[in-house]
């Protein structure tokens, strides 16, 4: 059974295709049954991922080219953005940070999302990128517990968590959310893929490439806090909306652990892949 990919285009809810060449309009395809505003969407996920399995019913004049620059963030106006820093143990290390005993939150703000080929202005010297598997809330709740935590998502997709190291540790203790949250440091996409369907869920291949060089690569089973964890955890504190963007931290090889360190410069080209997820694709201005 092939997975429902929800992505924008325009500013409107479009679902990609398998053959990942096509999409076709959600409000259209569905006859206006759902609308065209990508959040009151993800707030009706199962209806979204009942009309992708009617796809294959779909006819040719239905669907329209995908041109991957031209995709919108799939999730344009989030409530909240959590990110979890230092959650794979590499990294920890890479960064002089001990493993932390619960998950290290900071937010990444909603000014700060970027279109999945979009691109990075950068500012400074000291701008990093960092790799993540993001998952994205379809469902409302508190005190949701891990067991639960699979079914309040609507699904997963690729992350890159851009970050002016500079402004990160300005200050000492260093402080994270507003270094993470310069105009296009949040790039999500291409499209949210649904978790109920996709059974390599809990360990999926990531790779960041900057220019052609592959600088971070890992399976997403070596985070220290796992995907049920982290929703149980921020759900005991703050209450989770539908379409929610958690950041489930990145792994070893960002520029600032490698020696030498090697920051972003304009004109370099970060692709950041994950399994079945698909890749983001951002150039340095
Ligand atoms: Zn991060």
């Amino acid at each position: 059974m092939s997975s429902a990919r929800f992505g924008c285009v325009n500013g409107r809810a479009i679902l990609v295709a398998d053959s990942l060449d096509k999409y076709i309009d959600i409000e259209r395809f569905s006859g206006g049954k759902l609308t065209s505003e990508p959040m009151a969407c993800i707030e009706r996920w199962s209806d979204v991922c009942s009309l992708a399995a009617s796809l294959a019913s779909a006819k040719a004049t239905d669907f329209v080219p995908l041109d991957f620059d031209k995709l919108d963030c799939p999730v344009p106006r989030p409530r909240q953005i959590f990110a979890v820093g230092v959650n794979y143990k590499a990294h920890a290390a890479e960064m002089n940070h001990g493993l932390p005993k619960e998950p290290l939150v900071f937010t990444k703000f909603q000014s700060s999302l970027n279109r999945p080929y979009g691109q990075i202005k950068l500012v400074g010297e000291k701008c990093d990128f960092e790799a993540e598997l993001v998952a994205i809330v379809g469902k409302d709740g508190r005190n949701i517990s891990p067991a639960d935590a699979w079914s309040h998502l609507a699904g997963l997709c690729v992350g890159q968590d851009f970050s002016d190291r500079e402004l990160q540790y300005a200050n000492t203790p260093p402080q994270f959310s507003l270094g993470k949250s310069r105009e296009g440091f949040a790039a999500i996409g291409p499209y949210i893929t649904d978790t109920a369907t996709l059974s390599s869920r809990g360990n999926l291949e990531m790779t960041c490439r900057v220019s052609g060089e592959v600088m971070q690569h890992t399976q997403t089973d070596d985070m220290i806090f796992e995907i049920p964890d982290i929703i149980a955890y921020l759900s005991g504190i703050c209450e989770l909306f539908a379409g929610d963007v958690i950041y489930t931290g990145t792994p070893s090889g960002v520029g600032a652990g490698r020696t030498p360190q090697r920051f972003l410069r304009r004109g370099d080209i970060i692709e950041t892949t994950i399994e079945n997820l698909g890749t983001l694709r951002n150039t340095c201005i």
